[in-house]
């Protein structure tokens, strides 16, 4: 793990290649994150919203809203007996509207007069479409025979829901059981009489729905499939971006004058309380202005189509690899500065493309981006921080014992006299806060090296700093002093329990057996004891040095002993 790291080049190339992978084998195929795209295409749409959009077309369509006020000013109860619609018909007629598309379903049969009066409106308005639906059976619900019979078209109104429940896309061709195209959209319809569209020159294509005409009006057009039969509305209205009067106020007036004069108008119900509101990209809007977002895309030609597949890999592989670059190659601080560049610059390219009408996935890249970032950054921490531990383990103990290195050990016993000293002021010291410390020398040493070689030297030392490690507590600092000398310091530690320590590790060394080839060998240890309280010794240098002396006294009388040190000073 810690050996010669990986040039920055390869990692980025692997987290690319990885994020590639994951990519296209698992986060695409099961459309694993589908609903945050989708969230992000719909952030795009509301963002592109804000930009100026007035087709002229708009100019020409009008809506008459079956809105609250509506529903309030005419005293009827819902559904509307059919003669309101017969009159509604009757005022277009005499005032020149170019067409009437109706978003409602005149289904089955209602009183006899109110049906043939809005049969005979229908019959003499010349220009009017009516609306059909699928039911949840998947019949055709149409308007009533006579009704549709003086119709121009009659197309479907259902809507499109997503997981989520939102109106995202249209069905473009309603078949039957058998295959058979069965009925158009009510766009479809509607744009049949506005562009002289010709039903029968739309074919459909794995790829859409092409058109093909010699007409002037309609000519020839694509219209990109999103998914199998279902295409993206490409939605750029609200309801309040539209010329609309109330039905009531259209049902005052006696004479409608020029206002809808050559006008397209639409007519369905804005009101809340008719439940015909849909979740859509732009907010929650009536059905009939989703309807009326994609007669306007299909007026104008203005269709989304998604970005291929290879293009959305290369984004998300790219922003993995800049991910992964900006977290090795920078501090965290730089890092994250140039992750919002990156971020801002994917962003503006994302919106350009989707303001072109091309869309995909937009999120993806960005999770990519930054997962790639805080992963390779907080395995950057967790590096160095292993590594730091690790340093700092060397530069405290020696190599060739694992004991503490002499350097460490006199830090340490200096900050345990600043503890005893500070105690010793509050009068806290009793006979608990001693502190001993132990000298050890190995006996007879010099020639070992000569006589068994260095090696076994080195092995023989490793073998006493494990008697000694054996012999003394976790909190106790056993230090390797220098050659073949070890030095303990013991905290809280009495002289009595110190002697008795040093010789329970004098008689470990002494009964610990050595082989060398096949000839068994012993050592001995001599040691020195020297406590702070009570041998008066209130500095490490002083300790220390009175630890030696005792030990040199060991050495003198014999080797193999413990020595405890004499203040011979009063
Ligand atoms: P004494 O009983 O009085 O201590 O006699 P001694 O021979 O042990 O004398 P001294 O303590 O001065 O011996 C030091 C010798 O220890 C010198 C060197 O040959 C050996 N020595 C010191 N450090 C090492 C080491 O790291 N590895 C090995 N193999 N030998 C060492
Ligand atoms: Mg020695
Ligand atoms: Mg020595």
């Amino acid at each position: 793990m810690f050996s010669r790291p990986f040039p920055t080049v390869l990692k980025v190339a692997a987290t690319g290649f990885l994020a590639a992978l994951l990519y296209a084998g698992v986060i695409s195929p099961f459309r694993l994150l589908n609903n945050p795209i989708l969230k992000t295409q719909d952030f795009l749409f509301s963002m592109r919203y804000l930009l100026p959009y007035h087709p002229p077309i708009l100019e020409d369509i009008f809506l008459i809203a079956v809105d609250d006020e509506s529903i309030h000013e005419i005293k009827e109860k819902w559904p509307f007996h059919r003669r309101i619609y017969a009159d509604l018909l009757q005022k277009l007629t005499s005032a020149g509207a170019r067409l009437v598309a109706l978003d409602f379903v005149f289904a089955g049969k209602s009183e006899p007069l109110d049906d043939f009066l809005l049969a005979e409106a229908v019959q003499k308005a010349g220009h009017v479409v009516l609306a059909a639906f699928v039911d949840a059976q998947g019949n055709y619900v149409l308007s009533l025979k006579e009704i549709r019979e003086g119709a121009v078209g009659s197309g479907v109104v259902n809507k499109l829901l997503d997981d989520d429940l939102y109106v995202r896309r249209v069905r473009l061709v309603y078949k039957d059981n058998d295959g058979e195209i069965a009925a158009w959209p009510w766009e479809i319809e509607i744009l049949k009489e506005l562009q002289g569209l010709k039903l029968d020159k739309l074919h459909i294509s794995p790829e859409g729905l092409h058109y093909e005409s010699d007409s002037e009006d309609a000519g020839r057009f694509f219209i990109p499939f999103r998914d199998h039969k279902n295409t993206a509305i490409n939605f750029k209205l609200k309801l309040k971006d539209i010329q609309q009067v109330p039905l009531w106020k259209v049902m005052q007036e006696e004479d409608l004058g020029e206002t809808m004069k050559g006008k397209i108008v639409l007519s369905g119900s804005t009101s809340r309380g008719l439940h015909d509101y849909y979740h859509t990209p732009l907010g929650v809007m009536p059905g009939v202005v989703v309807n009326l977002n994609w007669l306007v895309n299909m007026a104008t030609r203005d269709f989304l189509r998604n970005i291929p597949f290879v293009l959305n890999l290369l984004f998300v592989t790219f922003f993995a690899m800049s991910g992964s670059f900006l977290g090795l190659r920078f501090d965290v601080m730089k890092g994250t500065a140039g992750l919002f560049c990156v971020s801002v610059a994917g962003g503006a390219m994302s919106f350009g493309l989707f303001c072109l009408n091309y869309t995909g996935d937009f999120f993806t890249p960005f999770l990519a981006l930054w997962l790639t970032f805080l992963s390779v950054t907080l395995y950057r921490y967790f590096y160095t921080l292993v590594e730091n531990v690790r340093l700092r383990g060397e530069v405290v103990t020696d190599p060739l014992t694992g004991l503490y290195n002499r350097r460490f050990l006199e830090s340490r016993i200096d900050a345990e006299f600043a503890r005893l000293v500070v105690e010793r002021r509050s009068r806290k010291m009793d006979a608990y806060h001693e502190l001993s410390v132990l000298m050890m020398d190995i006996d007879n040493f010099k020639h070992v090296n000569d006589t068994y070689g260095h090696q076994f030297g080195d092995d023989v030392i490793k073998n006493v700093s494990f008697c000694i490690r054996e012999s003394v507590r976790k909190d106790d600092i056993a230090a390797r002093y220098g050659g073949e000398e070890f030095c303990v310091v013991l905290i809280h530690t009495r002289k009595e329990e110190a002697v008795q320590i040093a010789e329970k590790i004098r008689k470990s060394v002494e009964s610990k057996k050595f082989n060398y080839v096949n000839q068994i060998t012993h050592f001995t240890i001599s040691a020195g004891v020297a406590s702070a309280r009570i041998d008066n010794l209130l500095s490490s240098r002083a300790i220390i040095k009175a630890a030696d002396e005792a030990l040199y006294e060991a050495k003198r009388t014999g080797k193999n002993r413990v020595c405890q040190f004499v203040n011979k000073t009063p």
